[in-house]
C-alpha cells in the first residue's frame, strides 16, 4: 500500500516513520517533507497547501491513504478534494475543520452542547469590544484577567492573554483595529482567563466511534518555567500524570463524545484527529481550544509509544470502521520530545546554518530525532524553519526519558541552537 503524508514538520516526520513500519505499507511519500523524511520516505516537491497538485499526485500514483498533518490544507478542503476524486484520506472535511479554523464557531458549538469552556463574548469590530472592556472594567486600575482571541488561524499568535485594561484594549486594537492577523481578526472573542495546568487529549474518530489517546502535555511558552512568548510548542511528554484515570474518563464523556455528536448535529460530521486543548481548573477540565489534527510536538511522543499498526488505525478511521478495530496497544513507558529551535524563534531567524551531531544523537539508546524545519544544502543538513528538530526519547520513567533526550540534544550543534531545559518537569513536581 502507498501512503502520502502531507506536511513538513516534526509531526509529519513521526507519521511517516510510524506508517513506514507497517508491514502493509510499501512506500511512503511526504509532501513537501524535510531533510529527515527524505531519509526514510520519498519527498515530493508539492506545498502542503497546493490542493490541486496534491490530488493530482495521489491520483497518478494510486495512493491508498493520504494523511494530512497540518491544519491549513484541511481548512482549504484537501480532504474534500481527495474524496471527490475517489481517494481514501484521513482527516476532516473543510466544514468540520472549522472547529479549529473559527474560534467563534468552536465556542458557540461548545456553548450549545454544554461542554465546559471559559465564559466568552464575540465581537465584530474593535469599537464594540473596547466598549465592553471599558464598561465592565471601569476603573483604570482594575485587574482585567481576560484572553483576547482572533477568530481565525494565526499560527498560535492570535491569542493574547491580558492582565490589565490597557493590555486588553491594546490586544483588541492589534487584532480588530490594526488587523495584525489579517482576516483572522474579522471577528474576535474576549473570554475569561482560566487558571490551572494545561493538558492535551487527542482522539481518533470516524464520526461515530472515538479512540482516545493517552493524555499529553505541551510546553508552549518559549522559555523555562513557562516564561516568554508563545511558540508552536517547545516540547511534550506523555502520558501526563496530571490527568488521572478519573479525569481522563471525564474528559472523554464530557468533552470528546459530546463534540463528536455536536458536530454531527451541526451537519459537519467529524473524521480525523480531535485534539482538545484543556485547562485543568479547580472546577474541572475546561476546553481552551480544539484542533483538528495531531498536535506538534505531542504527536512525536505519542507515536513513539504506539505499538499498534498506525496504518490500520488511520484506514479504519477513514473507512468509518473504527468500531471493528482491536484496542490500541501502547508501550507502558513514558516518552518525551524536546524541540530544538533556531536562534531568534519565535521571532525572525536566519536559515541555512549547518547542523552537526545528528548521527551521534541517533546512537543514544531509545532516541529518535524527528526533523521539522530542516533541509539539505550541498549534502549538509541545515536549519530551514523556527522549530528545527524534535529529539524524542522513551524510558522507564519520565526522568529516564528526559535524561536520554537531553543526552542526545547535547550531541547536536549549530550556531544559535537552543531548547527549553525543563520539558516534563511539570510532571515531576
Ligand atoms: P492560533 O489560533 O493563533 O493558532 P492557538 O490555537 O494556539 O492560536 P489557543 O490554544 O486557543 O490558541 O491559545 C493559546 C494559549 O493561550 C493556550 O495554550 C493557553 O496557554 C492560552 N489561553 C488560551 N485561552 C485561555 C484562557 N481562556 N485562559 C487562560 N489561558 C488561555
Amino acid at each position: 500500500m502507498k501512503v502520502l503524508v502531507v506536511g513538513s514538520g516534526g509531526r509529519e516526520h513521526a507519521l511517516a516513520w510510524k506508517l513506514g513500519q507497517s508491514p502493509k505499507v510499501t512506500e511512503v511519500f511526504v509532501a513537501p517533507g524535510n531533510a529527515g523524511t527524505a531519509l526514510e520516505a520519498t519527498n515530493v516537491d508539492i506545498a502542503a497547501t497546493d490542493v490541486d497538485q496534491l490530488v493530482e499526485f495521489a491520483k497518478t500514483n494510486a495512493i491508498d491513504l493520504t494523511v494530512v498533518g497540518p491544519e491549513a490544507p484541511l481548512v482549504l478542503g484537501l480532504v474534500d478534494a481527495l474524496e471527490a476524486a475517489g481517494l481514501r484520506v484521513f482527516g476532516p472535511s473543510a466544514a468540520a475543520a472549522e472547529l479549529e479554523g473559527s474560534k467563534v464557531f468552536c465556542k458557540n458549538l461548545l456553548h450549545t452542547a454544554d461542554i465546559p469552556t471559559a465564559d466568552y463574548r464575540t465581537f465584530r469590530n474593535a469599537d464594540d469590544a473596547s466598549r465592553y472592556i471599558k464598561d465592565k472594567y471601569s476603573e483604570p486600575t482594575d485587574q482585567v484577567p481576560v484572553v483576547v482571541k482572533a477568530d481565525g488561524l494565526a499560527a498560535g499568535k492570535g491569542v493574547i492573554v491580558c492582565e490589565t485594561r490597557s493590555d486588553a484594549l491594546q490586544a483588541i486594537d492589534r487584532i480588530a483595529g490594526q488587523k495584525e492577523f489579517g482576516e483572522a481578526g474579522n471577528e474576535l472573542i474576549i473570554e475569561e482567563k482560566l487558571i490551572g495546568q494545561e493538558a492535551s487529549v487527542l482522539a481518533i474518530t470516524d464520526g461515530e466511534t472515538i479512540i482516545s489517546l493517552p493524555a499529553a502535555q505541551d510546553h508552549k511558552p518559549a522559555h523555562d518555567g513557562d516564561r516568554g512568548p508563545n511558540t508552536g510548542g517547545m516540547g511534550a511528554y506523555c502520558p501526563t500524570p496530571i490527568v488521572d484515570e478519573a479525569m481522563f474518563e471525564k474528559i472523554e464523556s464530557d468533552v470528546l463524545v459530546p463534540v463528536v455528536h455536536a458536530m454531527k448535529r451541526a451537519r459537519k460530521p467529524f473524521k480525523g484527529v480531535l485534539y482538545a486543548g484543556l485547562m485543568l481548573t479547580p472546577a474541572g477540565p475546561k476546553v481552551l481550544e480544539f484542533n483538528v489534527r495531531f498536535g506538534d510536538p505531542e504527536c512525536q511522543p505519542l507515536l513513539m509509544r504506539l505499538k499498534s499498526d498506525l496504518f490500520d488505525v488511520l484506514v479504519a478511521a477513514a473507512d468509518g470502521k473504527l468500531s471493528e478495530l482491536e484496542p490500541l496497544e501502547w508501550d507502558e513507558r513514558p516518552s518525551l520530545c524536546v524541540v530544538m529551535a533556531s536562534e531568534g524563534y519565535p521571532g525572525s531567524y536566519e536559515k541555512g546554518r549547518v547542523i552537526t551531531g545528528l548521527d551521534e544523537a541517533a546512537k543514544v539508546d531509545d532516541v529518535k530525532v524527528f526533523h521539522a524545519g530542516t533541509t539539505t544544502v550541498d549534502g549538509n543538513v541545515v536549519n530551514d524553519g523556527g522549530r528545527v528538530l524534535g529529539v524524542t526519547a522513551i524510558g522507564n520513567t519520565i526522568s529516564a526519558a528526559k535524561l536520554k533526550a537531553y543526552t542526545a540534544v547535547q550531541k547536536i550543534r549549530w550556531p544559535g541552537a537552543w531548547c527549553r531545559k525543563d520539558i516534563s518537569d511539570k510532571a515531576l513536581q
